[in-house]
C-alpha cells in the first residue's frame, strides 16, 4: 500500500503551533513510508476563509521545510486540492447517497432548529436533530418546497450499535450510534459540511492515513459511518494530543504567540521549531532530543506518538533553538545573525564583516534565538548606552573607580594596536599600576562599557566598541561617579 496523508488546513488564520504539528507528523509519517503528503485546502466556510490566510499558511509551511507533493502551487493527480473548486464531487456523491436512502432533505429553518434545541434543553434531553424531515414524503416534501423552503441534505444515520475504529495513538476507540445523529452533508446554500467534505476528498485523494489533533475525534465516528454508507474503505485514523500550555490548560495565547509565523519574527530558526514541534507528543527513545528535519525523516515512527497531553515548554523551544544555532558554522549563524538585524533595522553597512563575525563569536551561546543577539548585542549595537539600575548604582558607589577608569581611558586611548591581545596587556598593566586586582578593574570596565554586570569578554567588548566608544564610555563613567554625592568631598 501506498502511504498517502494530507494536512487540511481550513484558512481561516495563521498557521497555529498545533497545525504545524499535524503537518510535520503527516510529512515525516509521508517521508518515513516513501510516500505521499498532500496539502488540501478547507475553504468551504466562504465567510471565514481568506486568500491572505491561504498565503501566509503556505508561507509558514514552506519556512518549516514542509514541502508537499500534491497541492497548492504544485498540482497533482487528484486536484483540485482548494475544497472550493471541489463542488461537483461532493453533489455527486451527495446524489448517491440519497438514491441509496442515505440522505434526505431537510426543510427546518435555523428558527425550527433553534426551538427543537431549545425544548430538548428544557426537557434535559441530548441536543440533536430529531429526524423530523426524514420521514416526509413525496407530497409533503413538495409542499414545503412550494412554500420557498431551501432543503440542506442530511445524512440518514443508522442508530443502532457503535462506531469503532483502531486508532494508532489512543487504540480502540468506540461511540455508540445513538449519540451521534442525522448530521447535514449539504448546506441549503449546496456547500459541504466539514465531514461531508473531508470523507469525499480523502477518498478520493487516496488517503491512507489520517493524522490529525484529537480536537477531530468526535467527528471520527460521522466520518466512519459515511465511508460504510458510501461502501468506502476508510483510511488508518490516528488521532494526536492536544498541546497544553504550561500550567496545563490549552495551548492560547495566554501562554505566548501561537502562531508559526510569530517564531519566525522573533527569531527562530525553522530547524529549531520543527524539532520543539516533533517533540510535542512523539519521543525517539527517553534520551535523545536533539534532531533534524532530514533525521526526523528517517526516525519518526507514528507508533511512537504518545496518547497524552504534551506541554508546550517554551525554555525547551530556546534551549533547542540555540543547539541548532551552535551545530551552524561561524558563518551561517553570522549571516542569520545579521539578516535578522538588519530586518530589525540595524544598518549592516555601519560595520565590515568581521566585526559582525566578531559580534556572533563574541556572543555565543547568549543567542539563543537571533532576537537574543539585539538584547546581549546592545552594548555594541547602539551608540547609546542602556544601563541596568542595580549595575550602575553599585559602580558608583565603588571607591576611587572614577579615577581608575579615566586612566584606563587615557591608557587605550594611546594603545596604537587596540587589538584583543594589546587591550589586555595595557589593562592587567594598568591594574597592577594602580594597585588593584586586575579582575577589579575589569568587572568595573565591564559595567562602565555594557551598563550590565554579566557581559561577554571584556577585551573583545572593548574591540567591538572600538577605541573611540571604549574611551568615550569609560571617560563618561568616571565623570558619573564623580559627580556622584556618594564621593562629594572624596
Ligand atoms: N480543516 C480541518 C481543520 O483545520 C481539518 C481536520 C482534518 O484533518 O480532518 O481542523
Amino acid at each position: 500500500m501506498t502511504v498517502r496523508v494530507r494536512f487540511a488546513p481550513s484558512p481561516t488564520g495563521f498557521l497555529h503551533v498545533g497545525g504545524a504539528r499535524t503537518a510535520l507528523y503527516n510529512y515525516l509519517f509521508a517521508r518515513v513510508h516513501g510516500g505521499v503528503f498532500v496539502l488540501r485546502i478547507e475553504d468551504t466556510d466562504a465567510a471565514r476563509s481568506t486568500d491572505e490566510s491561504v498565503a501566509a499558511i503556505l508561507d509558514s509551511l514552506r519556512w518549516l521545510g514542509l514541502a508537499w507533493d500534491e497541492g497548492p502551487e504544485v498540482g497533482g493527480a487528484h486536484g483540485p486540492y482548494f475544497q472550493s473548486e471541489r463542488r461537483d464531487h461532493y453533489h455527486r456523491h451527495a446524489a448517491a447517497l440519497r438514491a441509496a436512502g442515505r440522505a434526505y432533505p431537510c426543510y427546518c429553518t435555523p428558527a425550527e432548529l433553534e426551538a427543537m434545541r431549545e425544548s430538548q434543553a428544557a426537557n434535559k434531553e441530548p441536543q440533536r436533530y430529531d429526524g423530523r424531515c426524514r420521514g416526509l414524503d413525496g407530497a409533503a416534501r413538495a409542499r414545503l418546497e412550494a412554500e420557498g423552503r431551501g432543503a440542506a441534505l442530511r445524512f440518514a444515520l443508522d442508530t443502532a450499535g457503535e462506531t469503532a475504529w483502531k486508532d494508532v495513538v489512543r487504540d480502540r476507540v468506540a461511540f455508540r450510534n445513538d449519540v451521534l445523529d442525522d448530521f447535514v452533508l449539504l448546506r441549503a446554500d449546496g456547500l459541504p459540511t466539514y465531514n461531508f467534505a473531508c470523507v469525499v476528498d480523502d477518498h478520493e485523494m487516496e488517503i491512507s492515513h489520517v493524522i490529525r489533533g484529537d480536537d477531530h475525534i468526535s467527528n471520527t465516528p460521522r466520518q466512519v459511518a459515511l465511508y460504510a454508507a458510501l461502501g468506502w474503505e476508510p483510511p488508518v485514523f490516528a488521532h494526536v494530543s492536544m498541546i497544553l500550555g504550561s500550567d496545563g490548560s490549552r495551548l492560547s495565547k495566554r501562554h505566548g504567540a501561537t502562531s508559526v509565523a510569530a517564531y519566525h519574527e522573533l527569531g527562530y530558526l525553522p530547524a529549531g521549531m520543527v524539532n520543539f514541534l516533533a517533540l510535542l507528543g512523539w519521543a525517539y527513545d527517553d534520551k535523545a532530543e536533539l534532531f533534524t528535519l532530514a533525521e526526523l525523516e528517517r526516525v519518526f515512527r507514528l507508533e511512537r506518538v504518545s496518547r497524552n497531553p504534551a506541554i508546550f515548554n517554551l525554555e525547551k523551544l530556546d534551549w533547542l533553538n540555540g543547539q541548532h544555532l551552535k551545530r551552524l558554522s561561524e558563518g551561517e549563524r553570522t549571516e542569520l545573525v545579521t539578516r535578522f538585524l538588519a530586518g530589525r533595522g540595524f544598518d549592516l553597512s555601519g560595520h565590515p564583516a568581521e566585526w559582525w563575525t566578531a559580534l556572533v563569536r563574541t556572543l555565543g551561546e547568549r543567542v539563543r534565538t537571533l532576537a537574543d543577539a539585539e538584547t546581549a548585542g546592545a552594548f555594541a549595537l547602539n551608540d547609546v548606552l542602556e544601563t541596568e539600575p542595580a549595575a550602575w548604582a553599585e559602580l558608583l558607589e565603588k571607591p576611587a573607580v572614577g579615577p581608575r577608569l579615566a586612566q584606563l581611558a587615557a591608557v587605550l586611548e594611546s594603545d596604537p594596536d587596540f587589538s584583543l591581545e594589546s587591550l589586555e596587556r595595557a589593562t592587567r598593566g594598568l591594574a597592577v599600576a594602580q594597585g588593584v586586582k586586575p579582575g577589579e578593574l575589569m568587572a568595573a570596565a565591564r559595567v562602565a562599557l555594557t551598563g550590565r554586570k554579566t557581559a561577554p569578554g571584556l577585551f573583545e567588548v572593548m574591540w567591538l566598541l572600538g577605541r573611540a566608544r571604549t574611551v568615550g564610555r569609560l571617560q563618561d563613567a568616571a565623570a558619573r561617579w564623580g559627580a556622584g554625592s556618594a564621593h562629594a568631598g572624596d
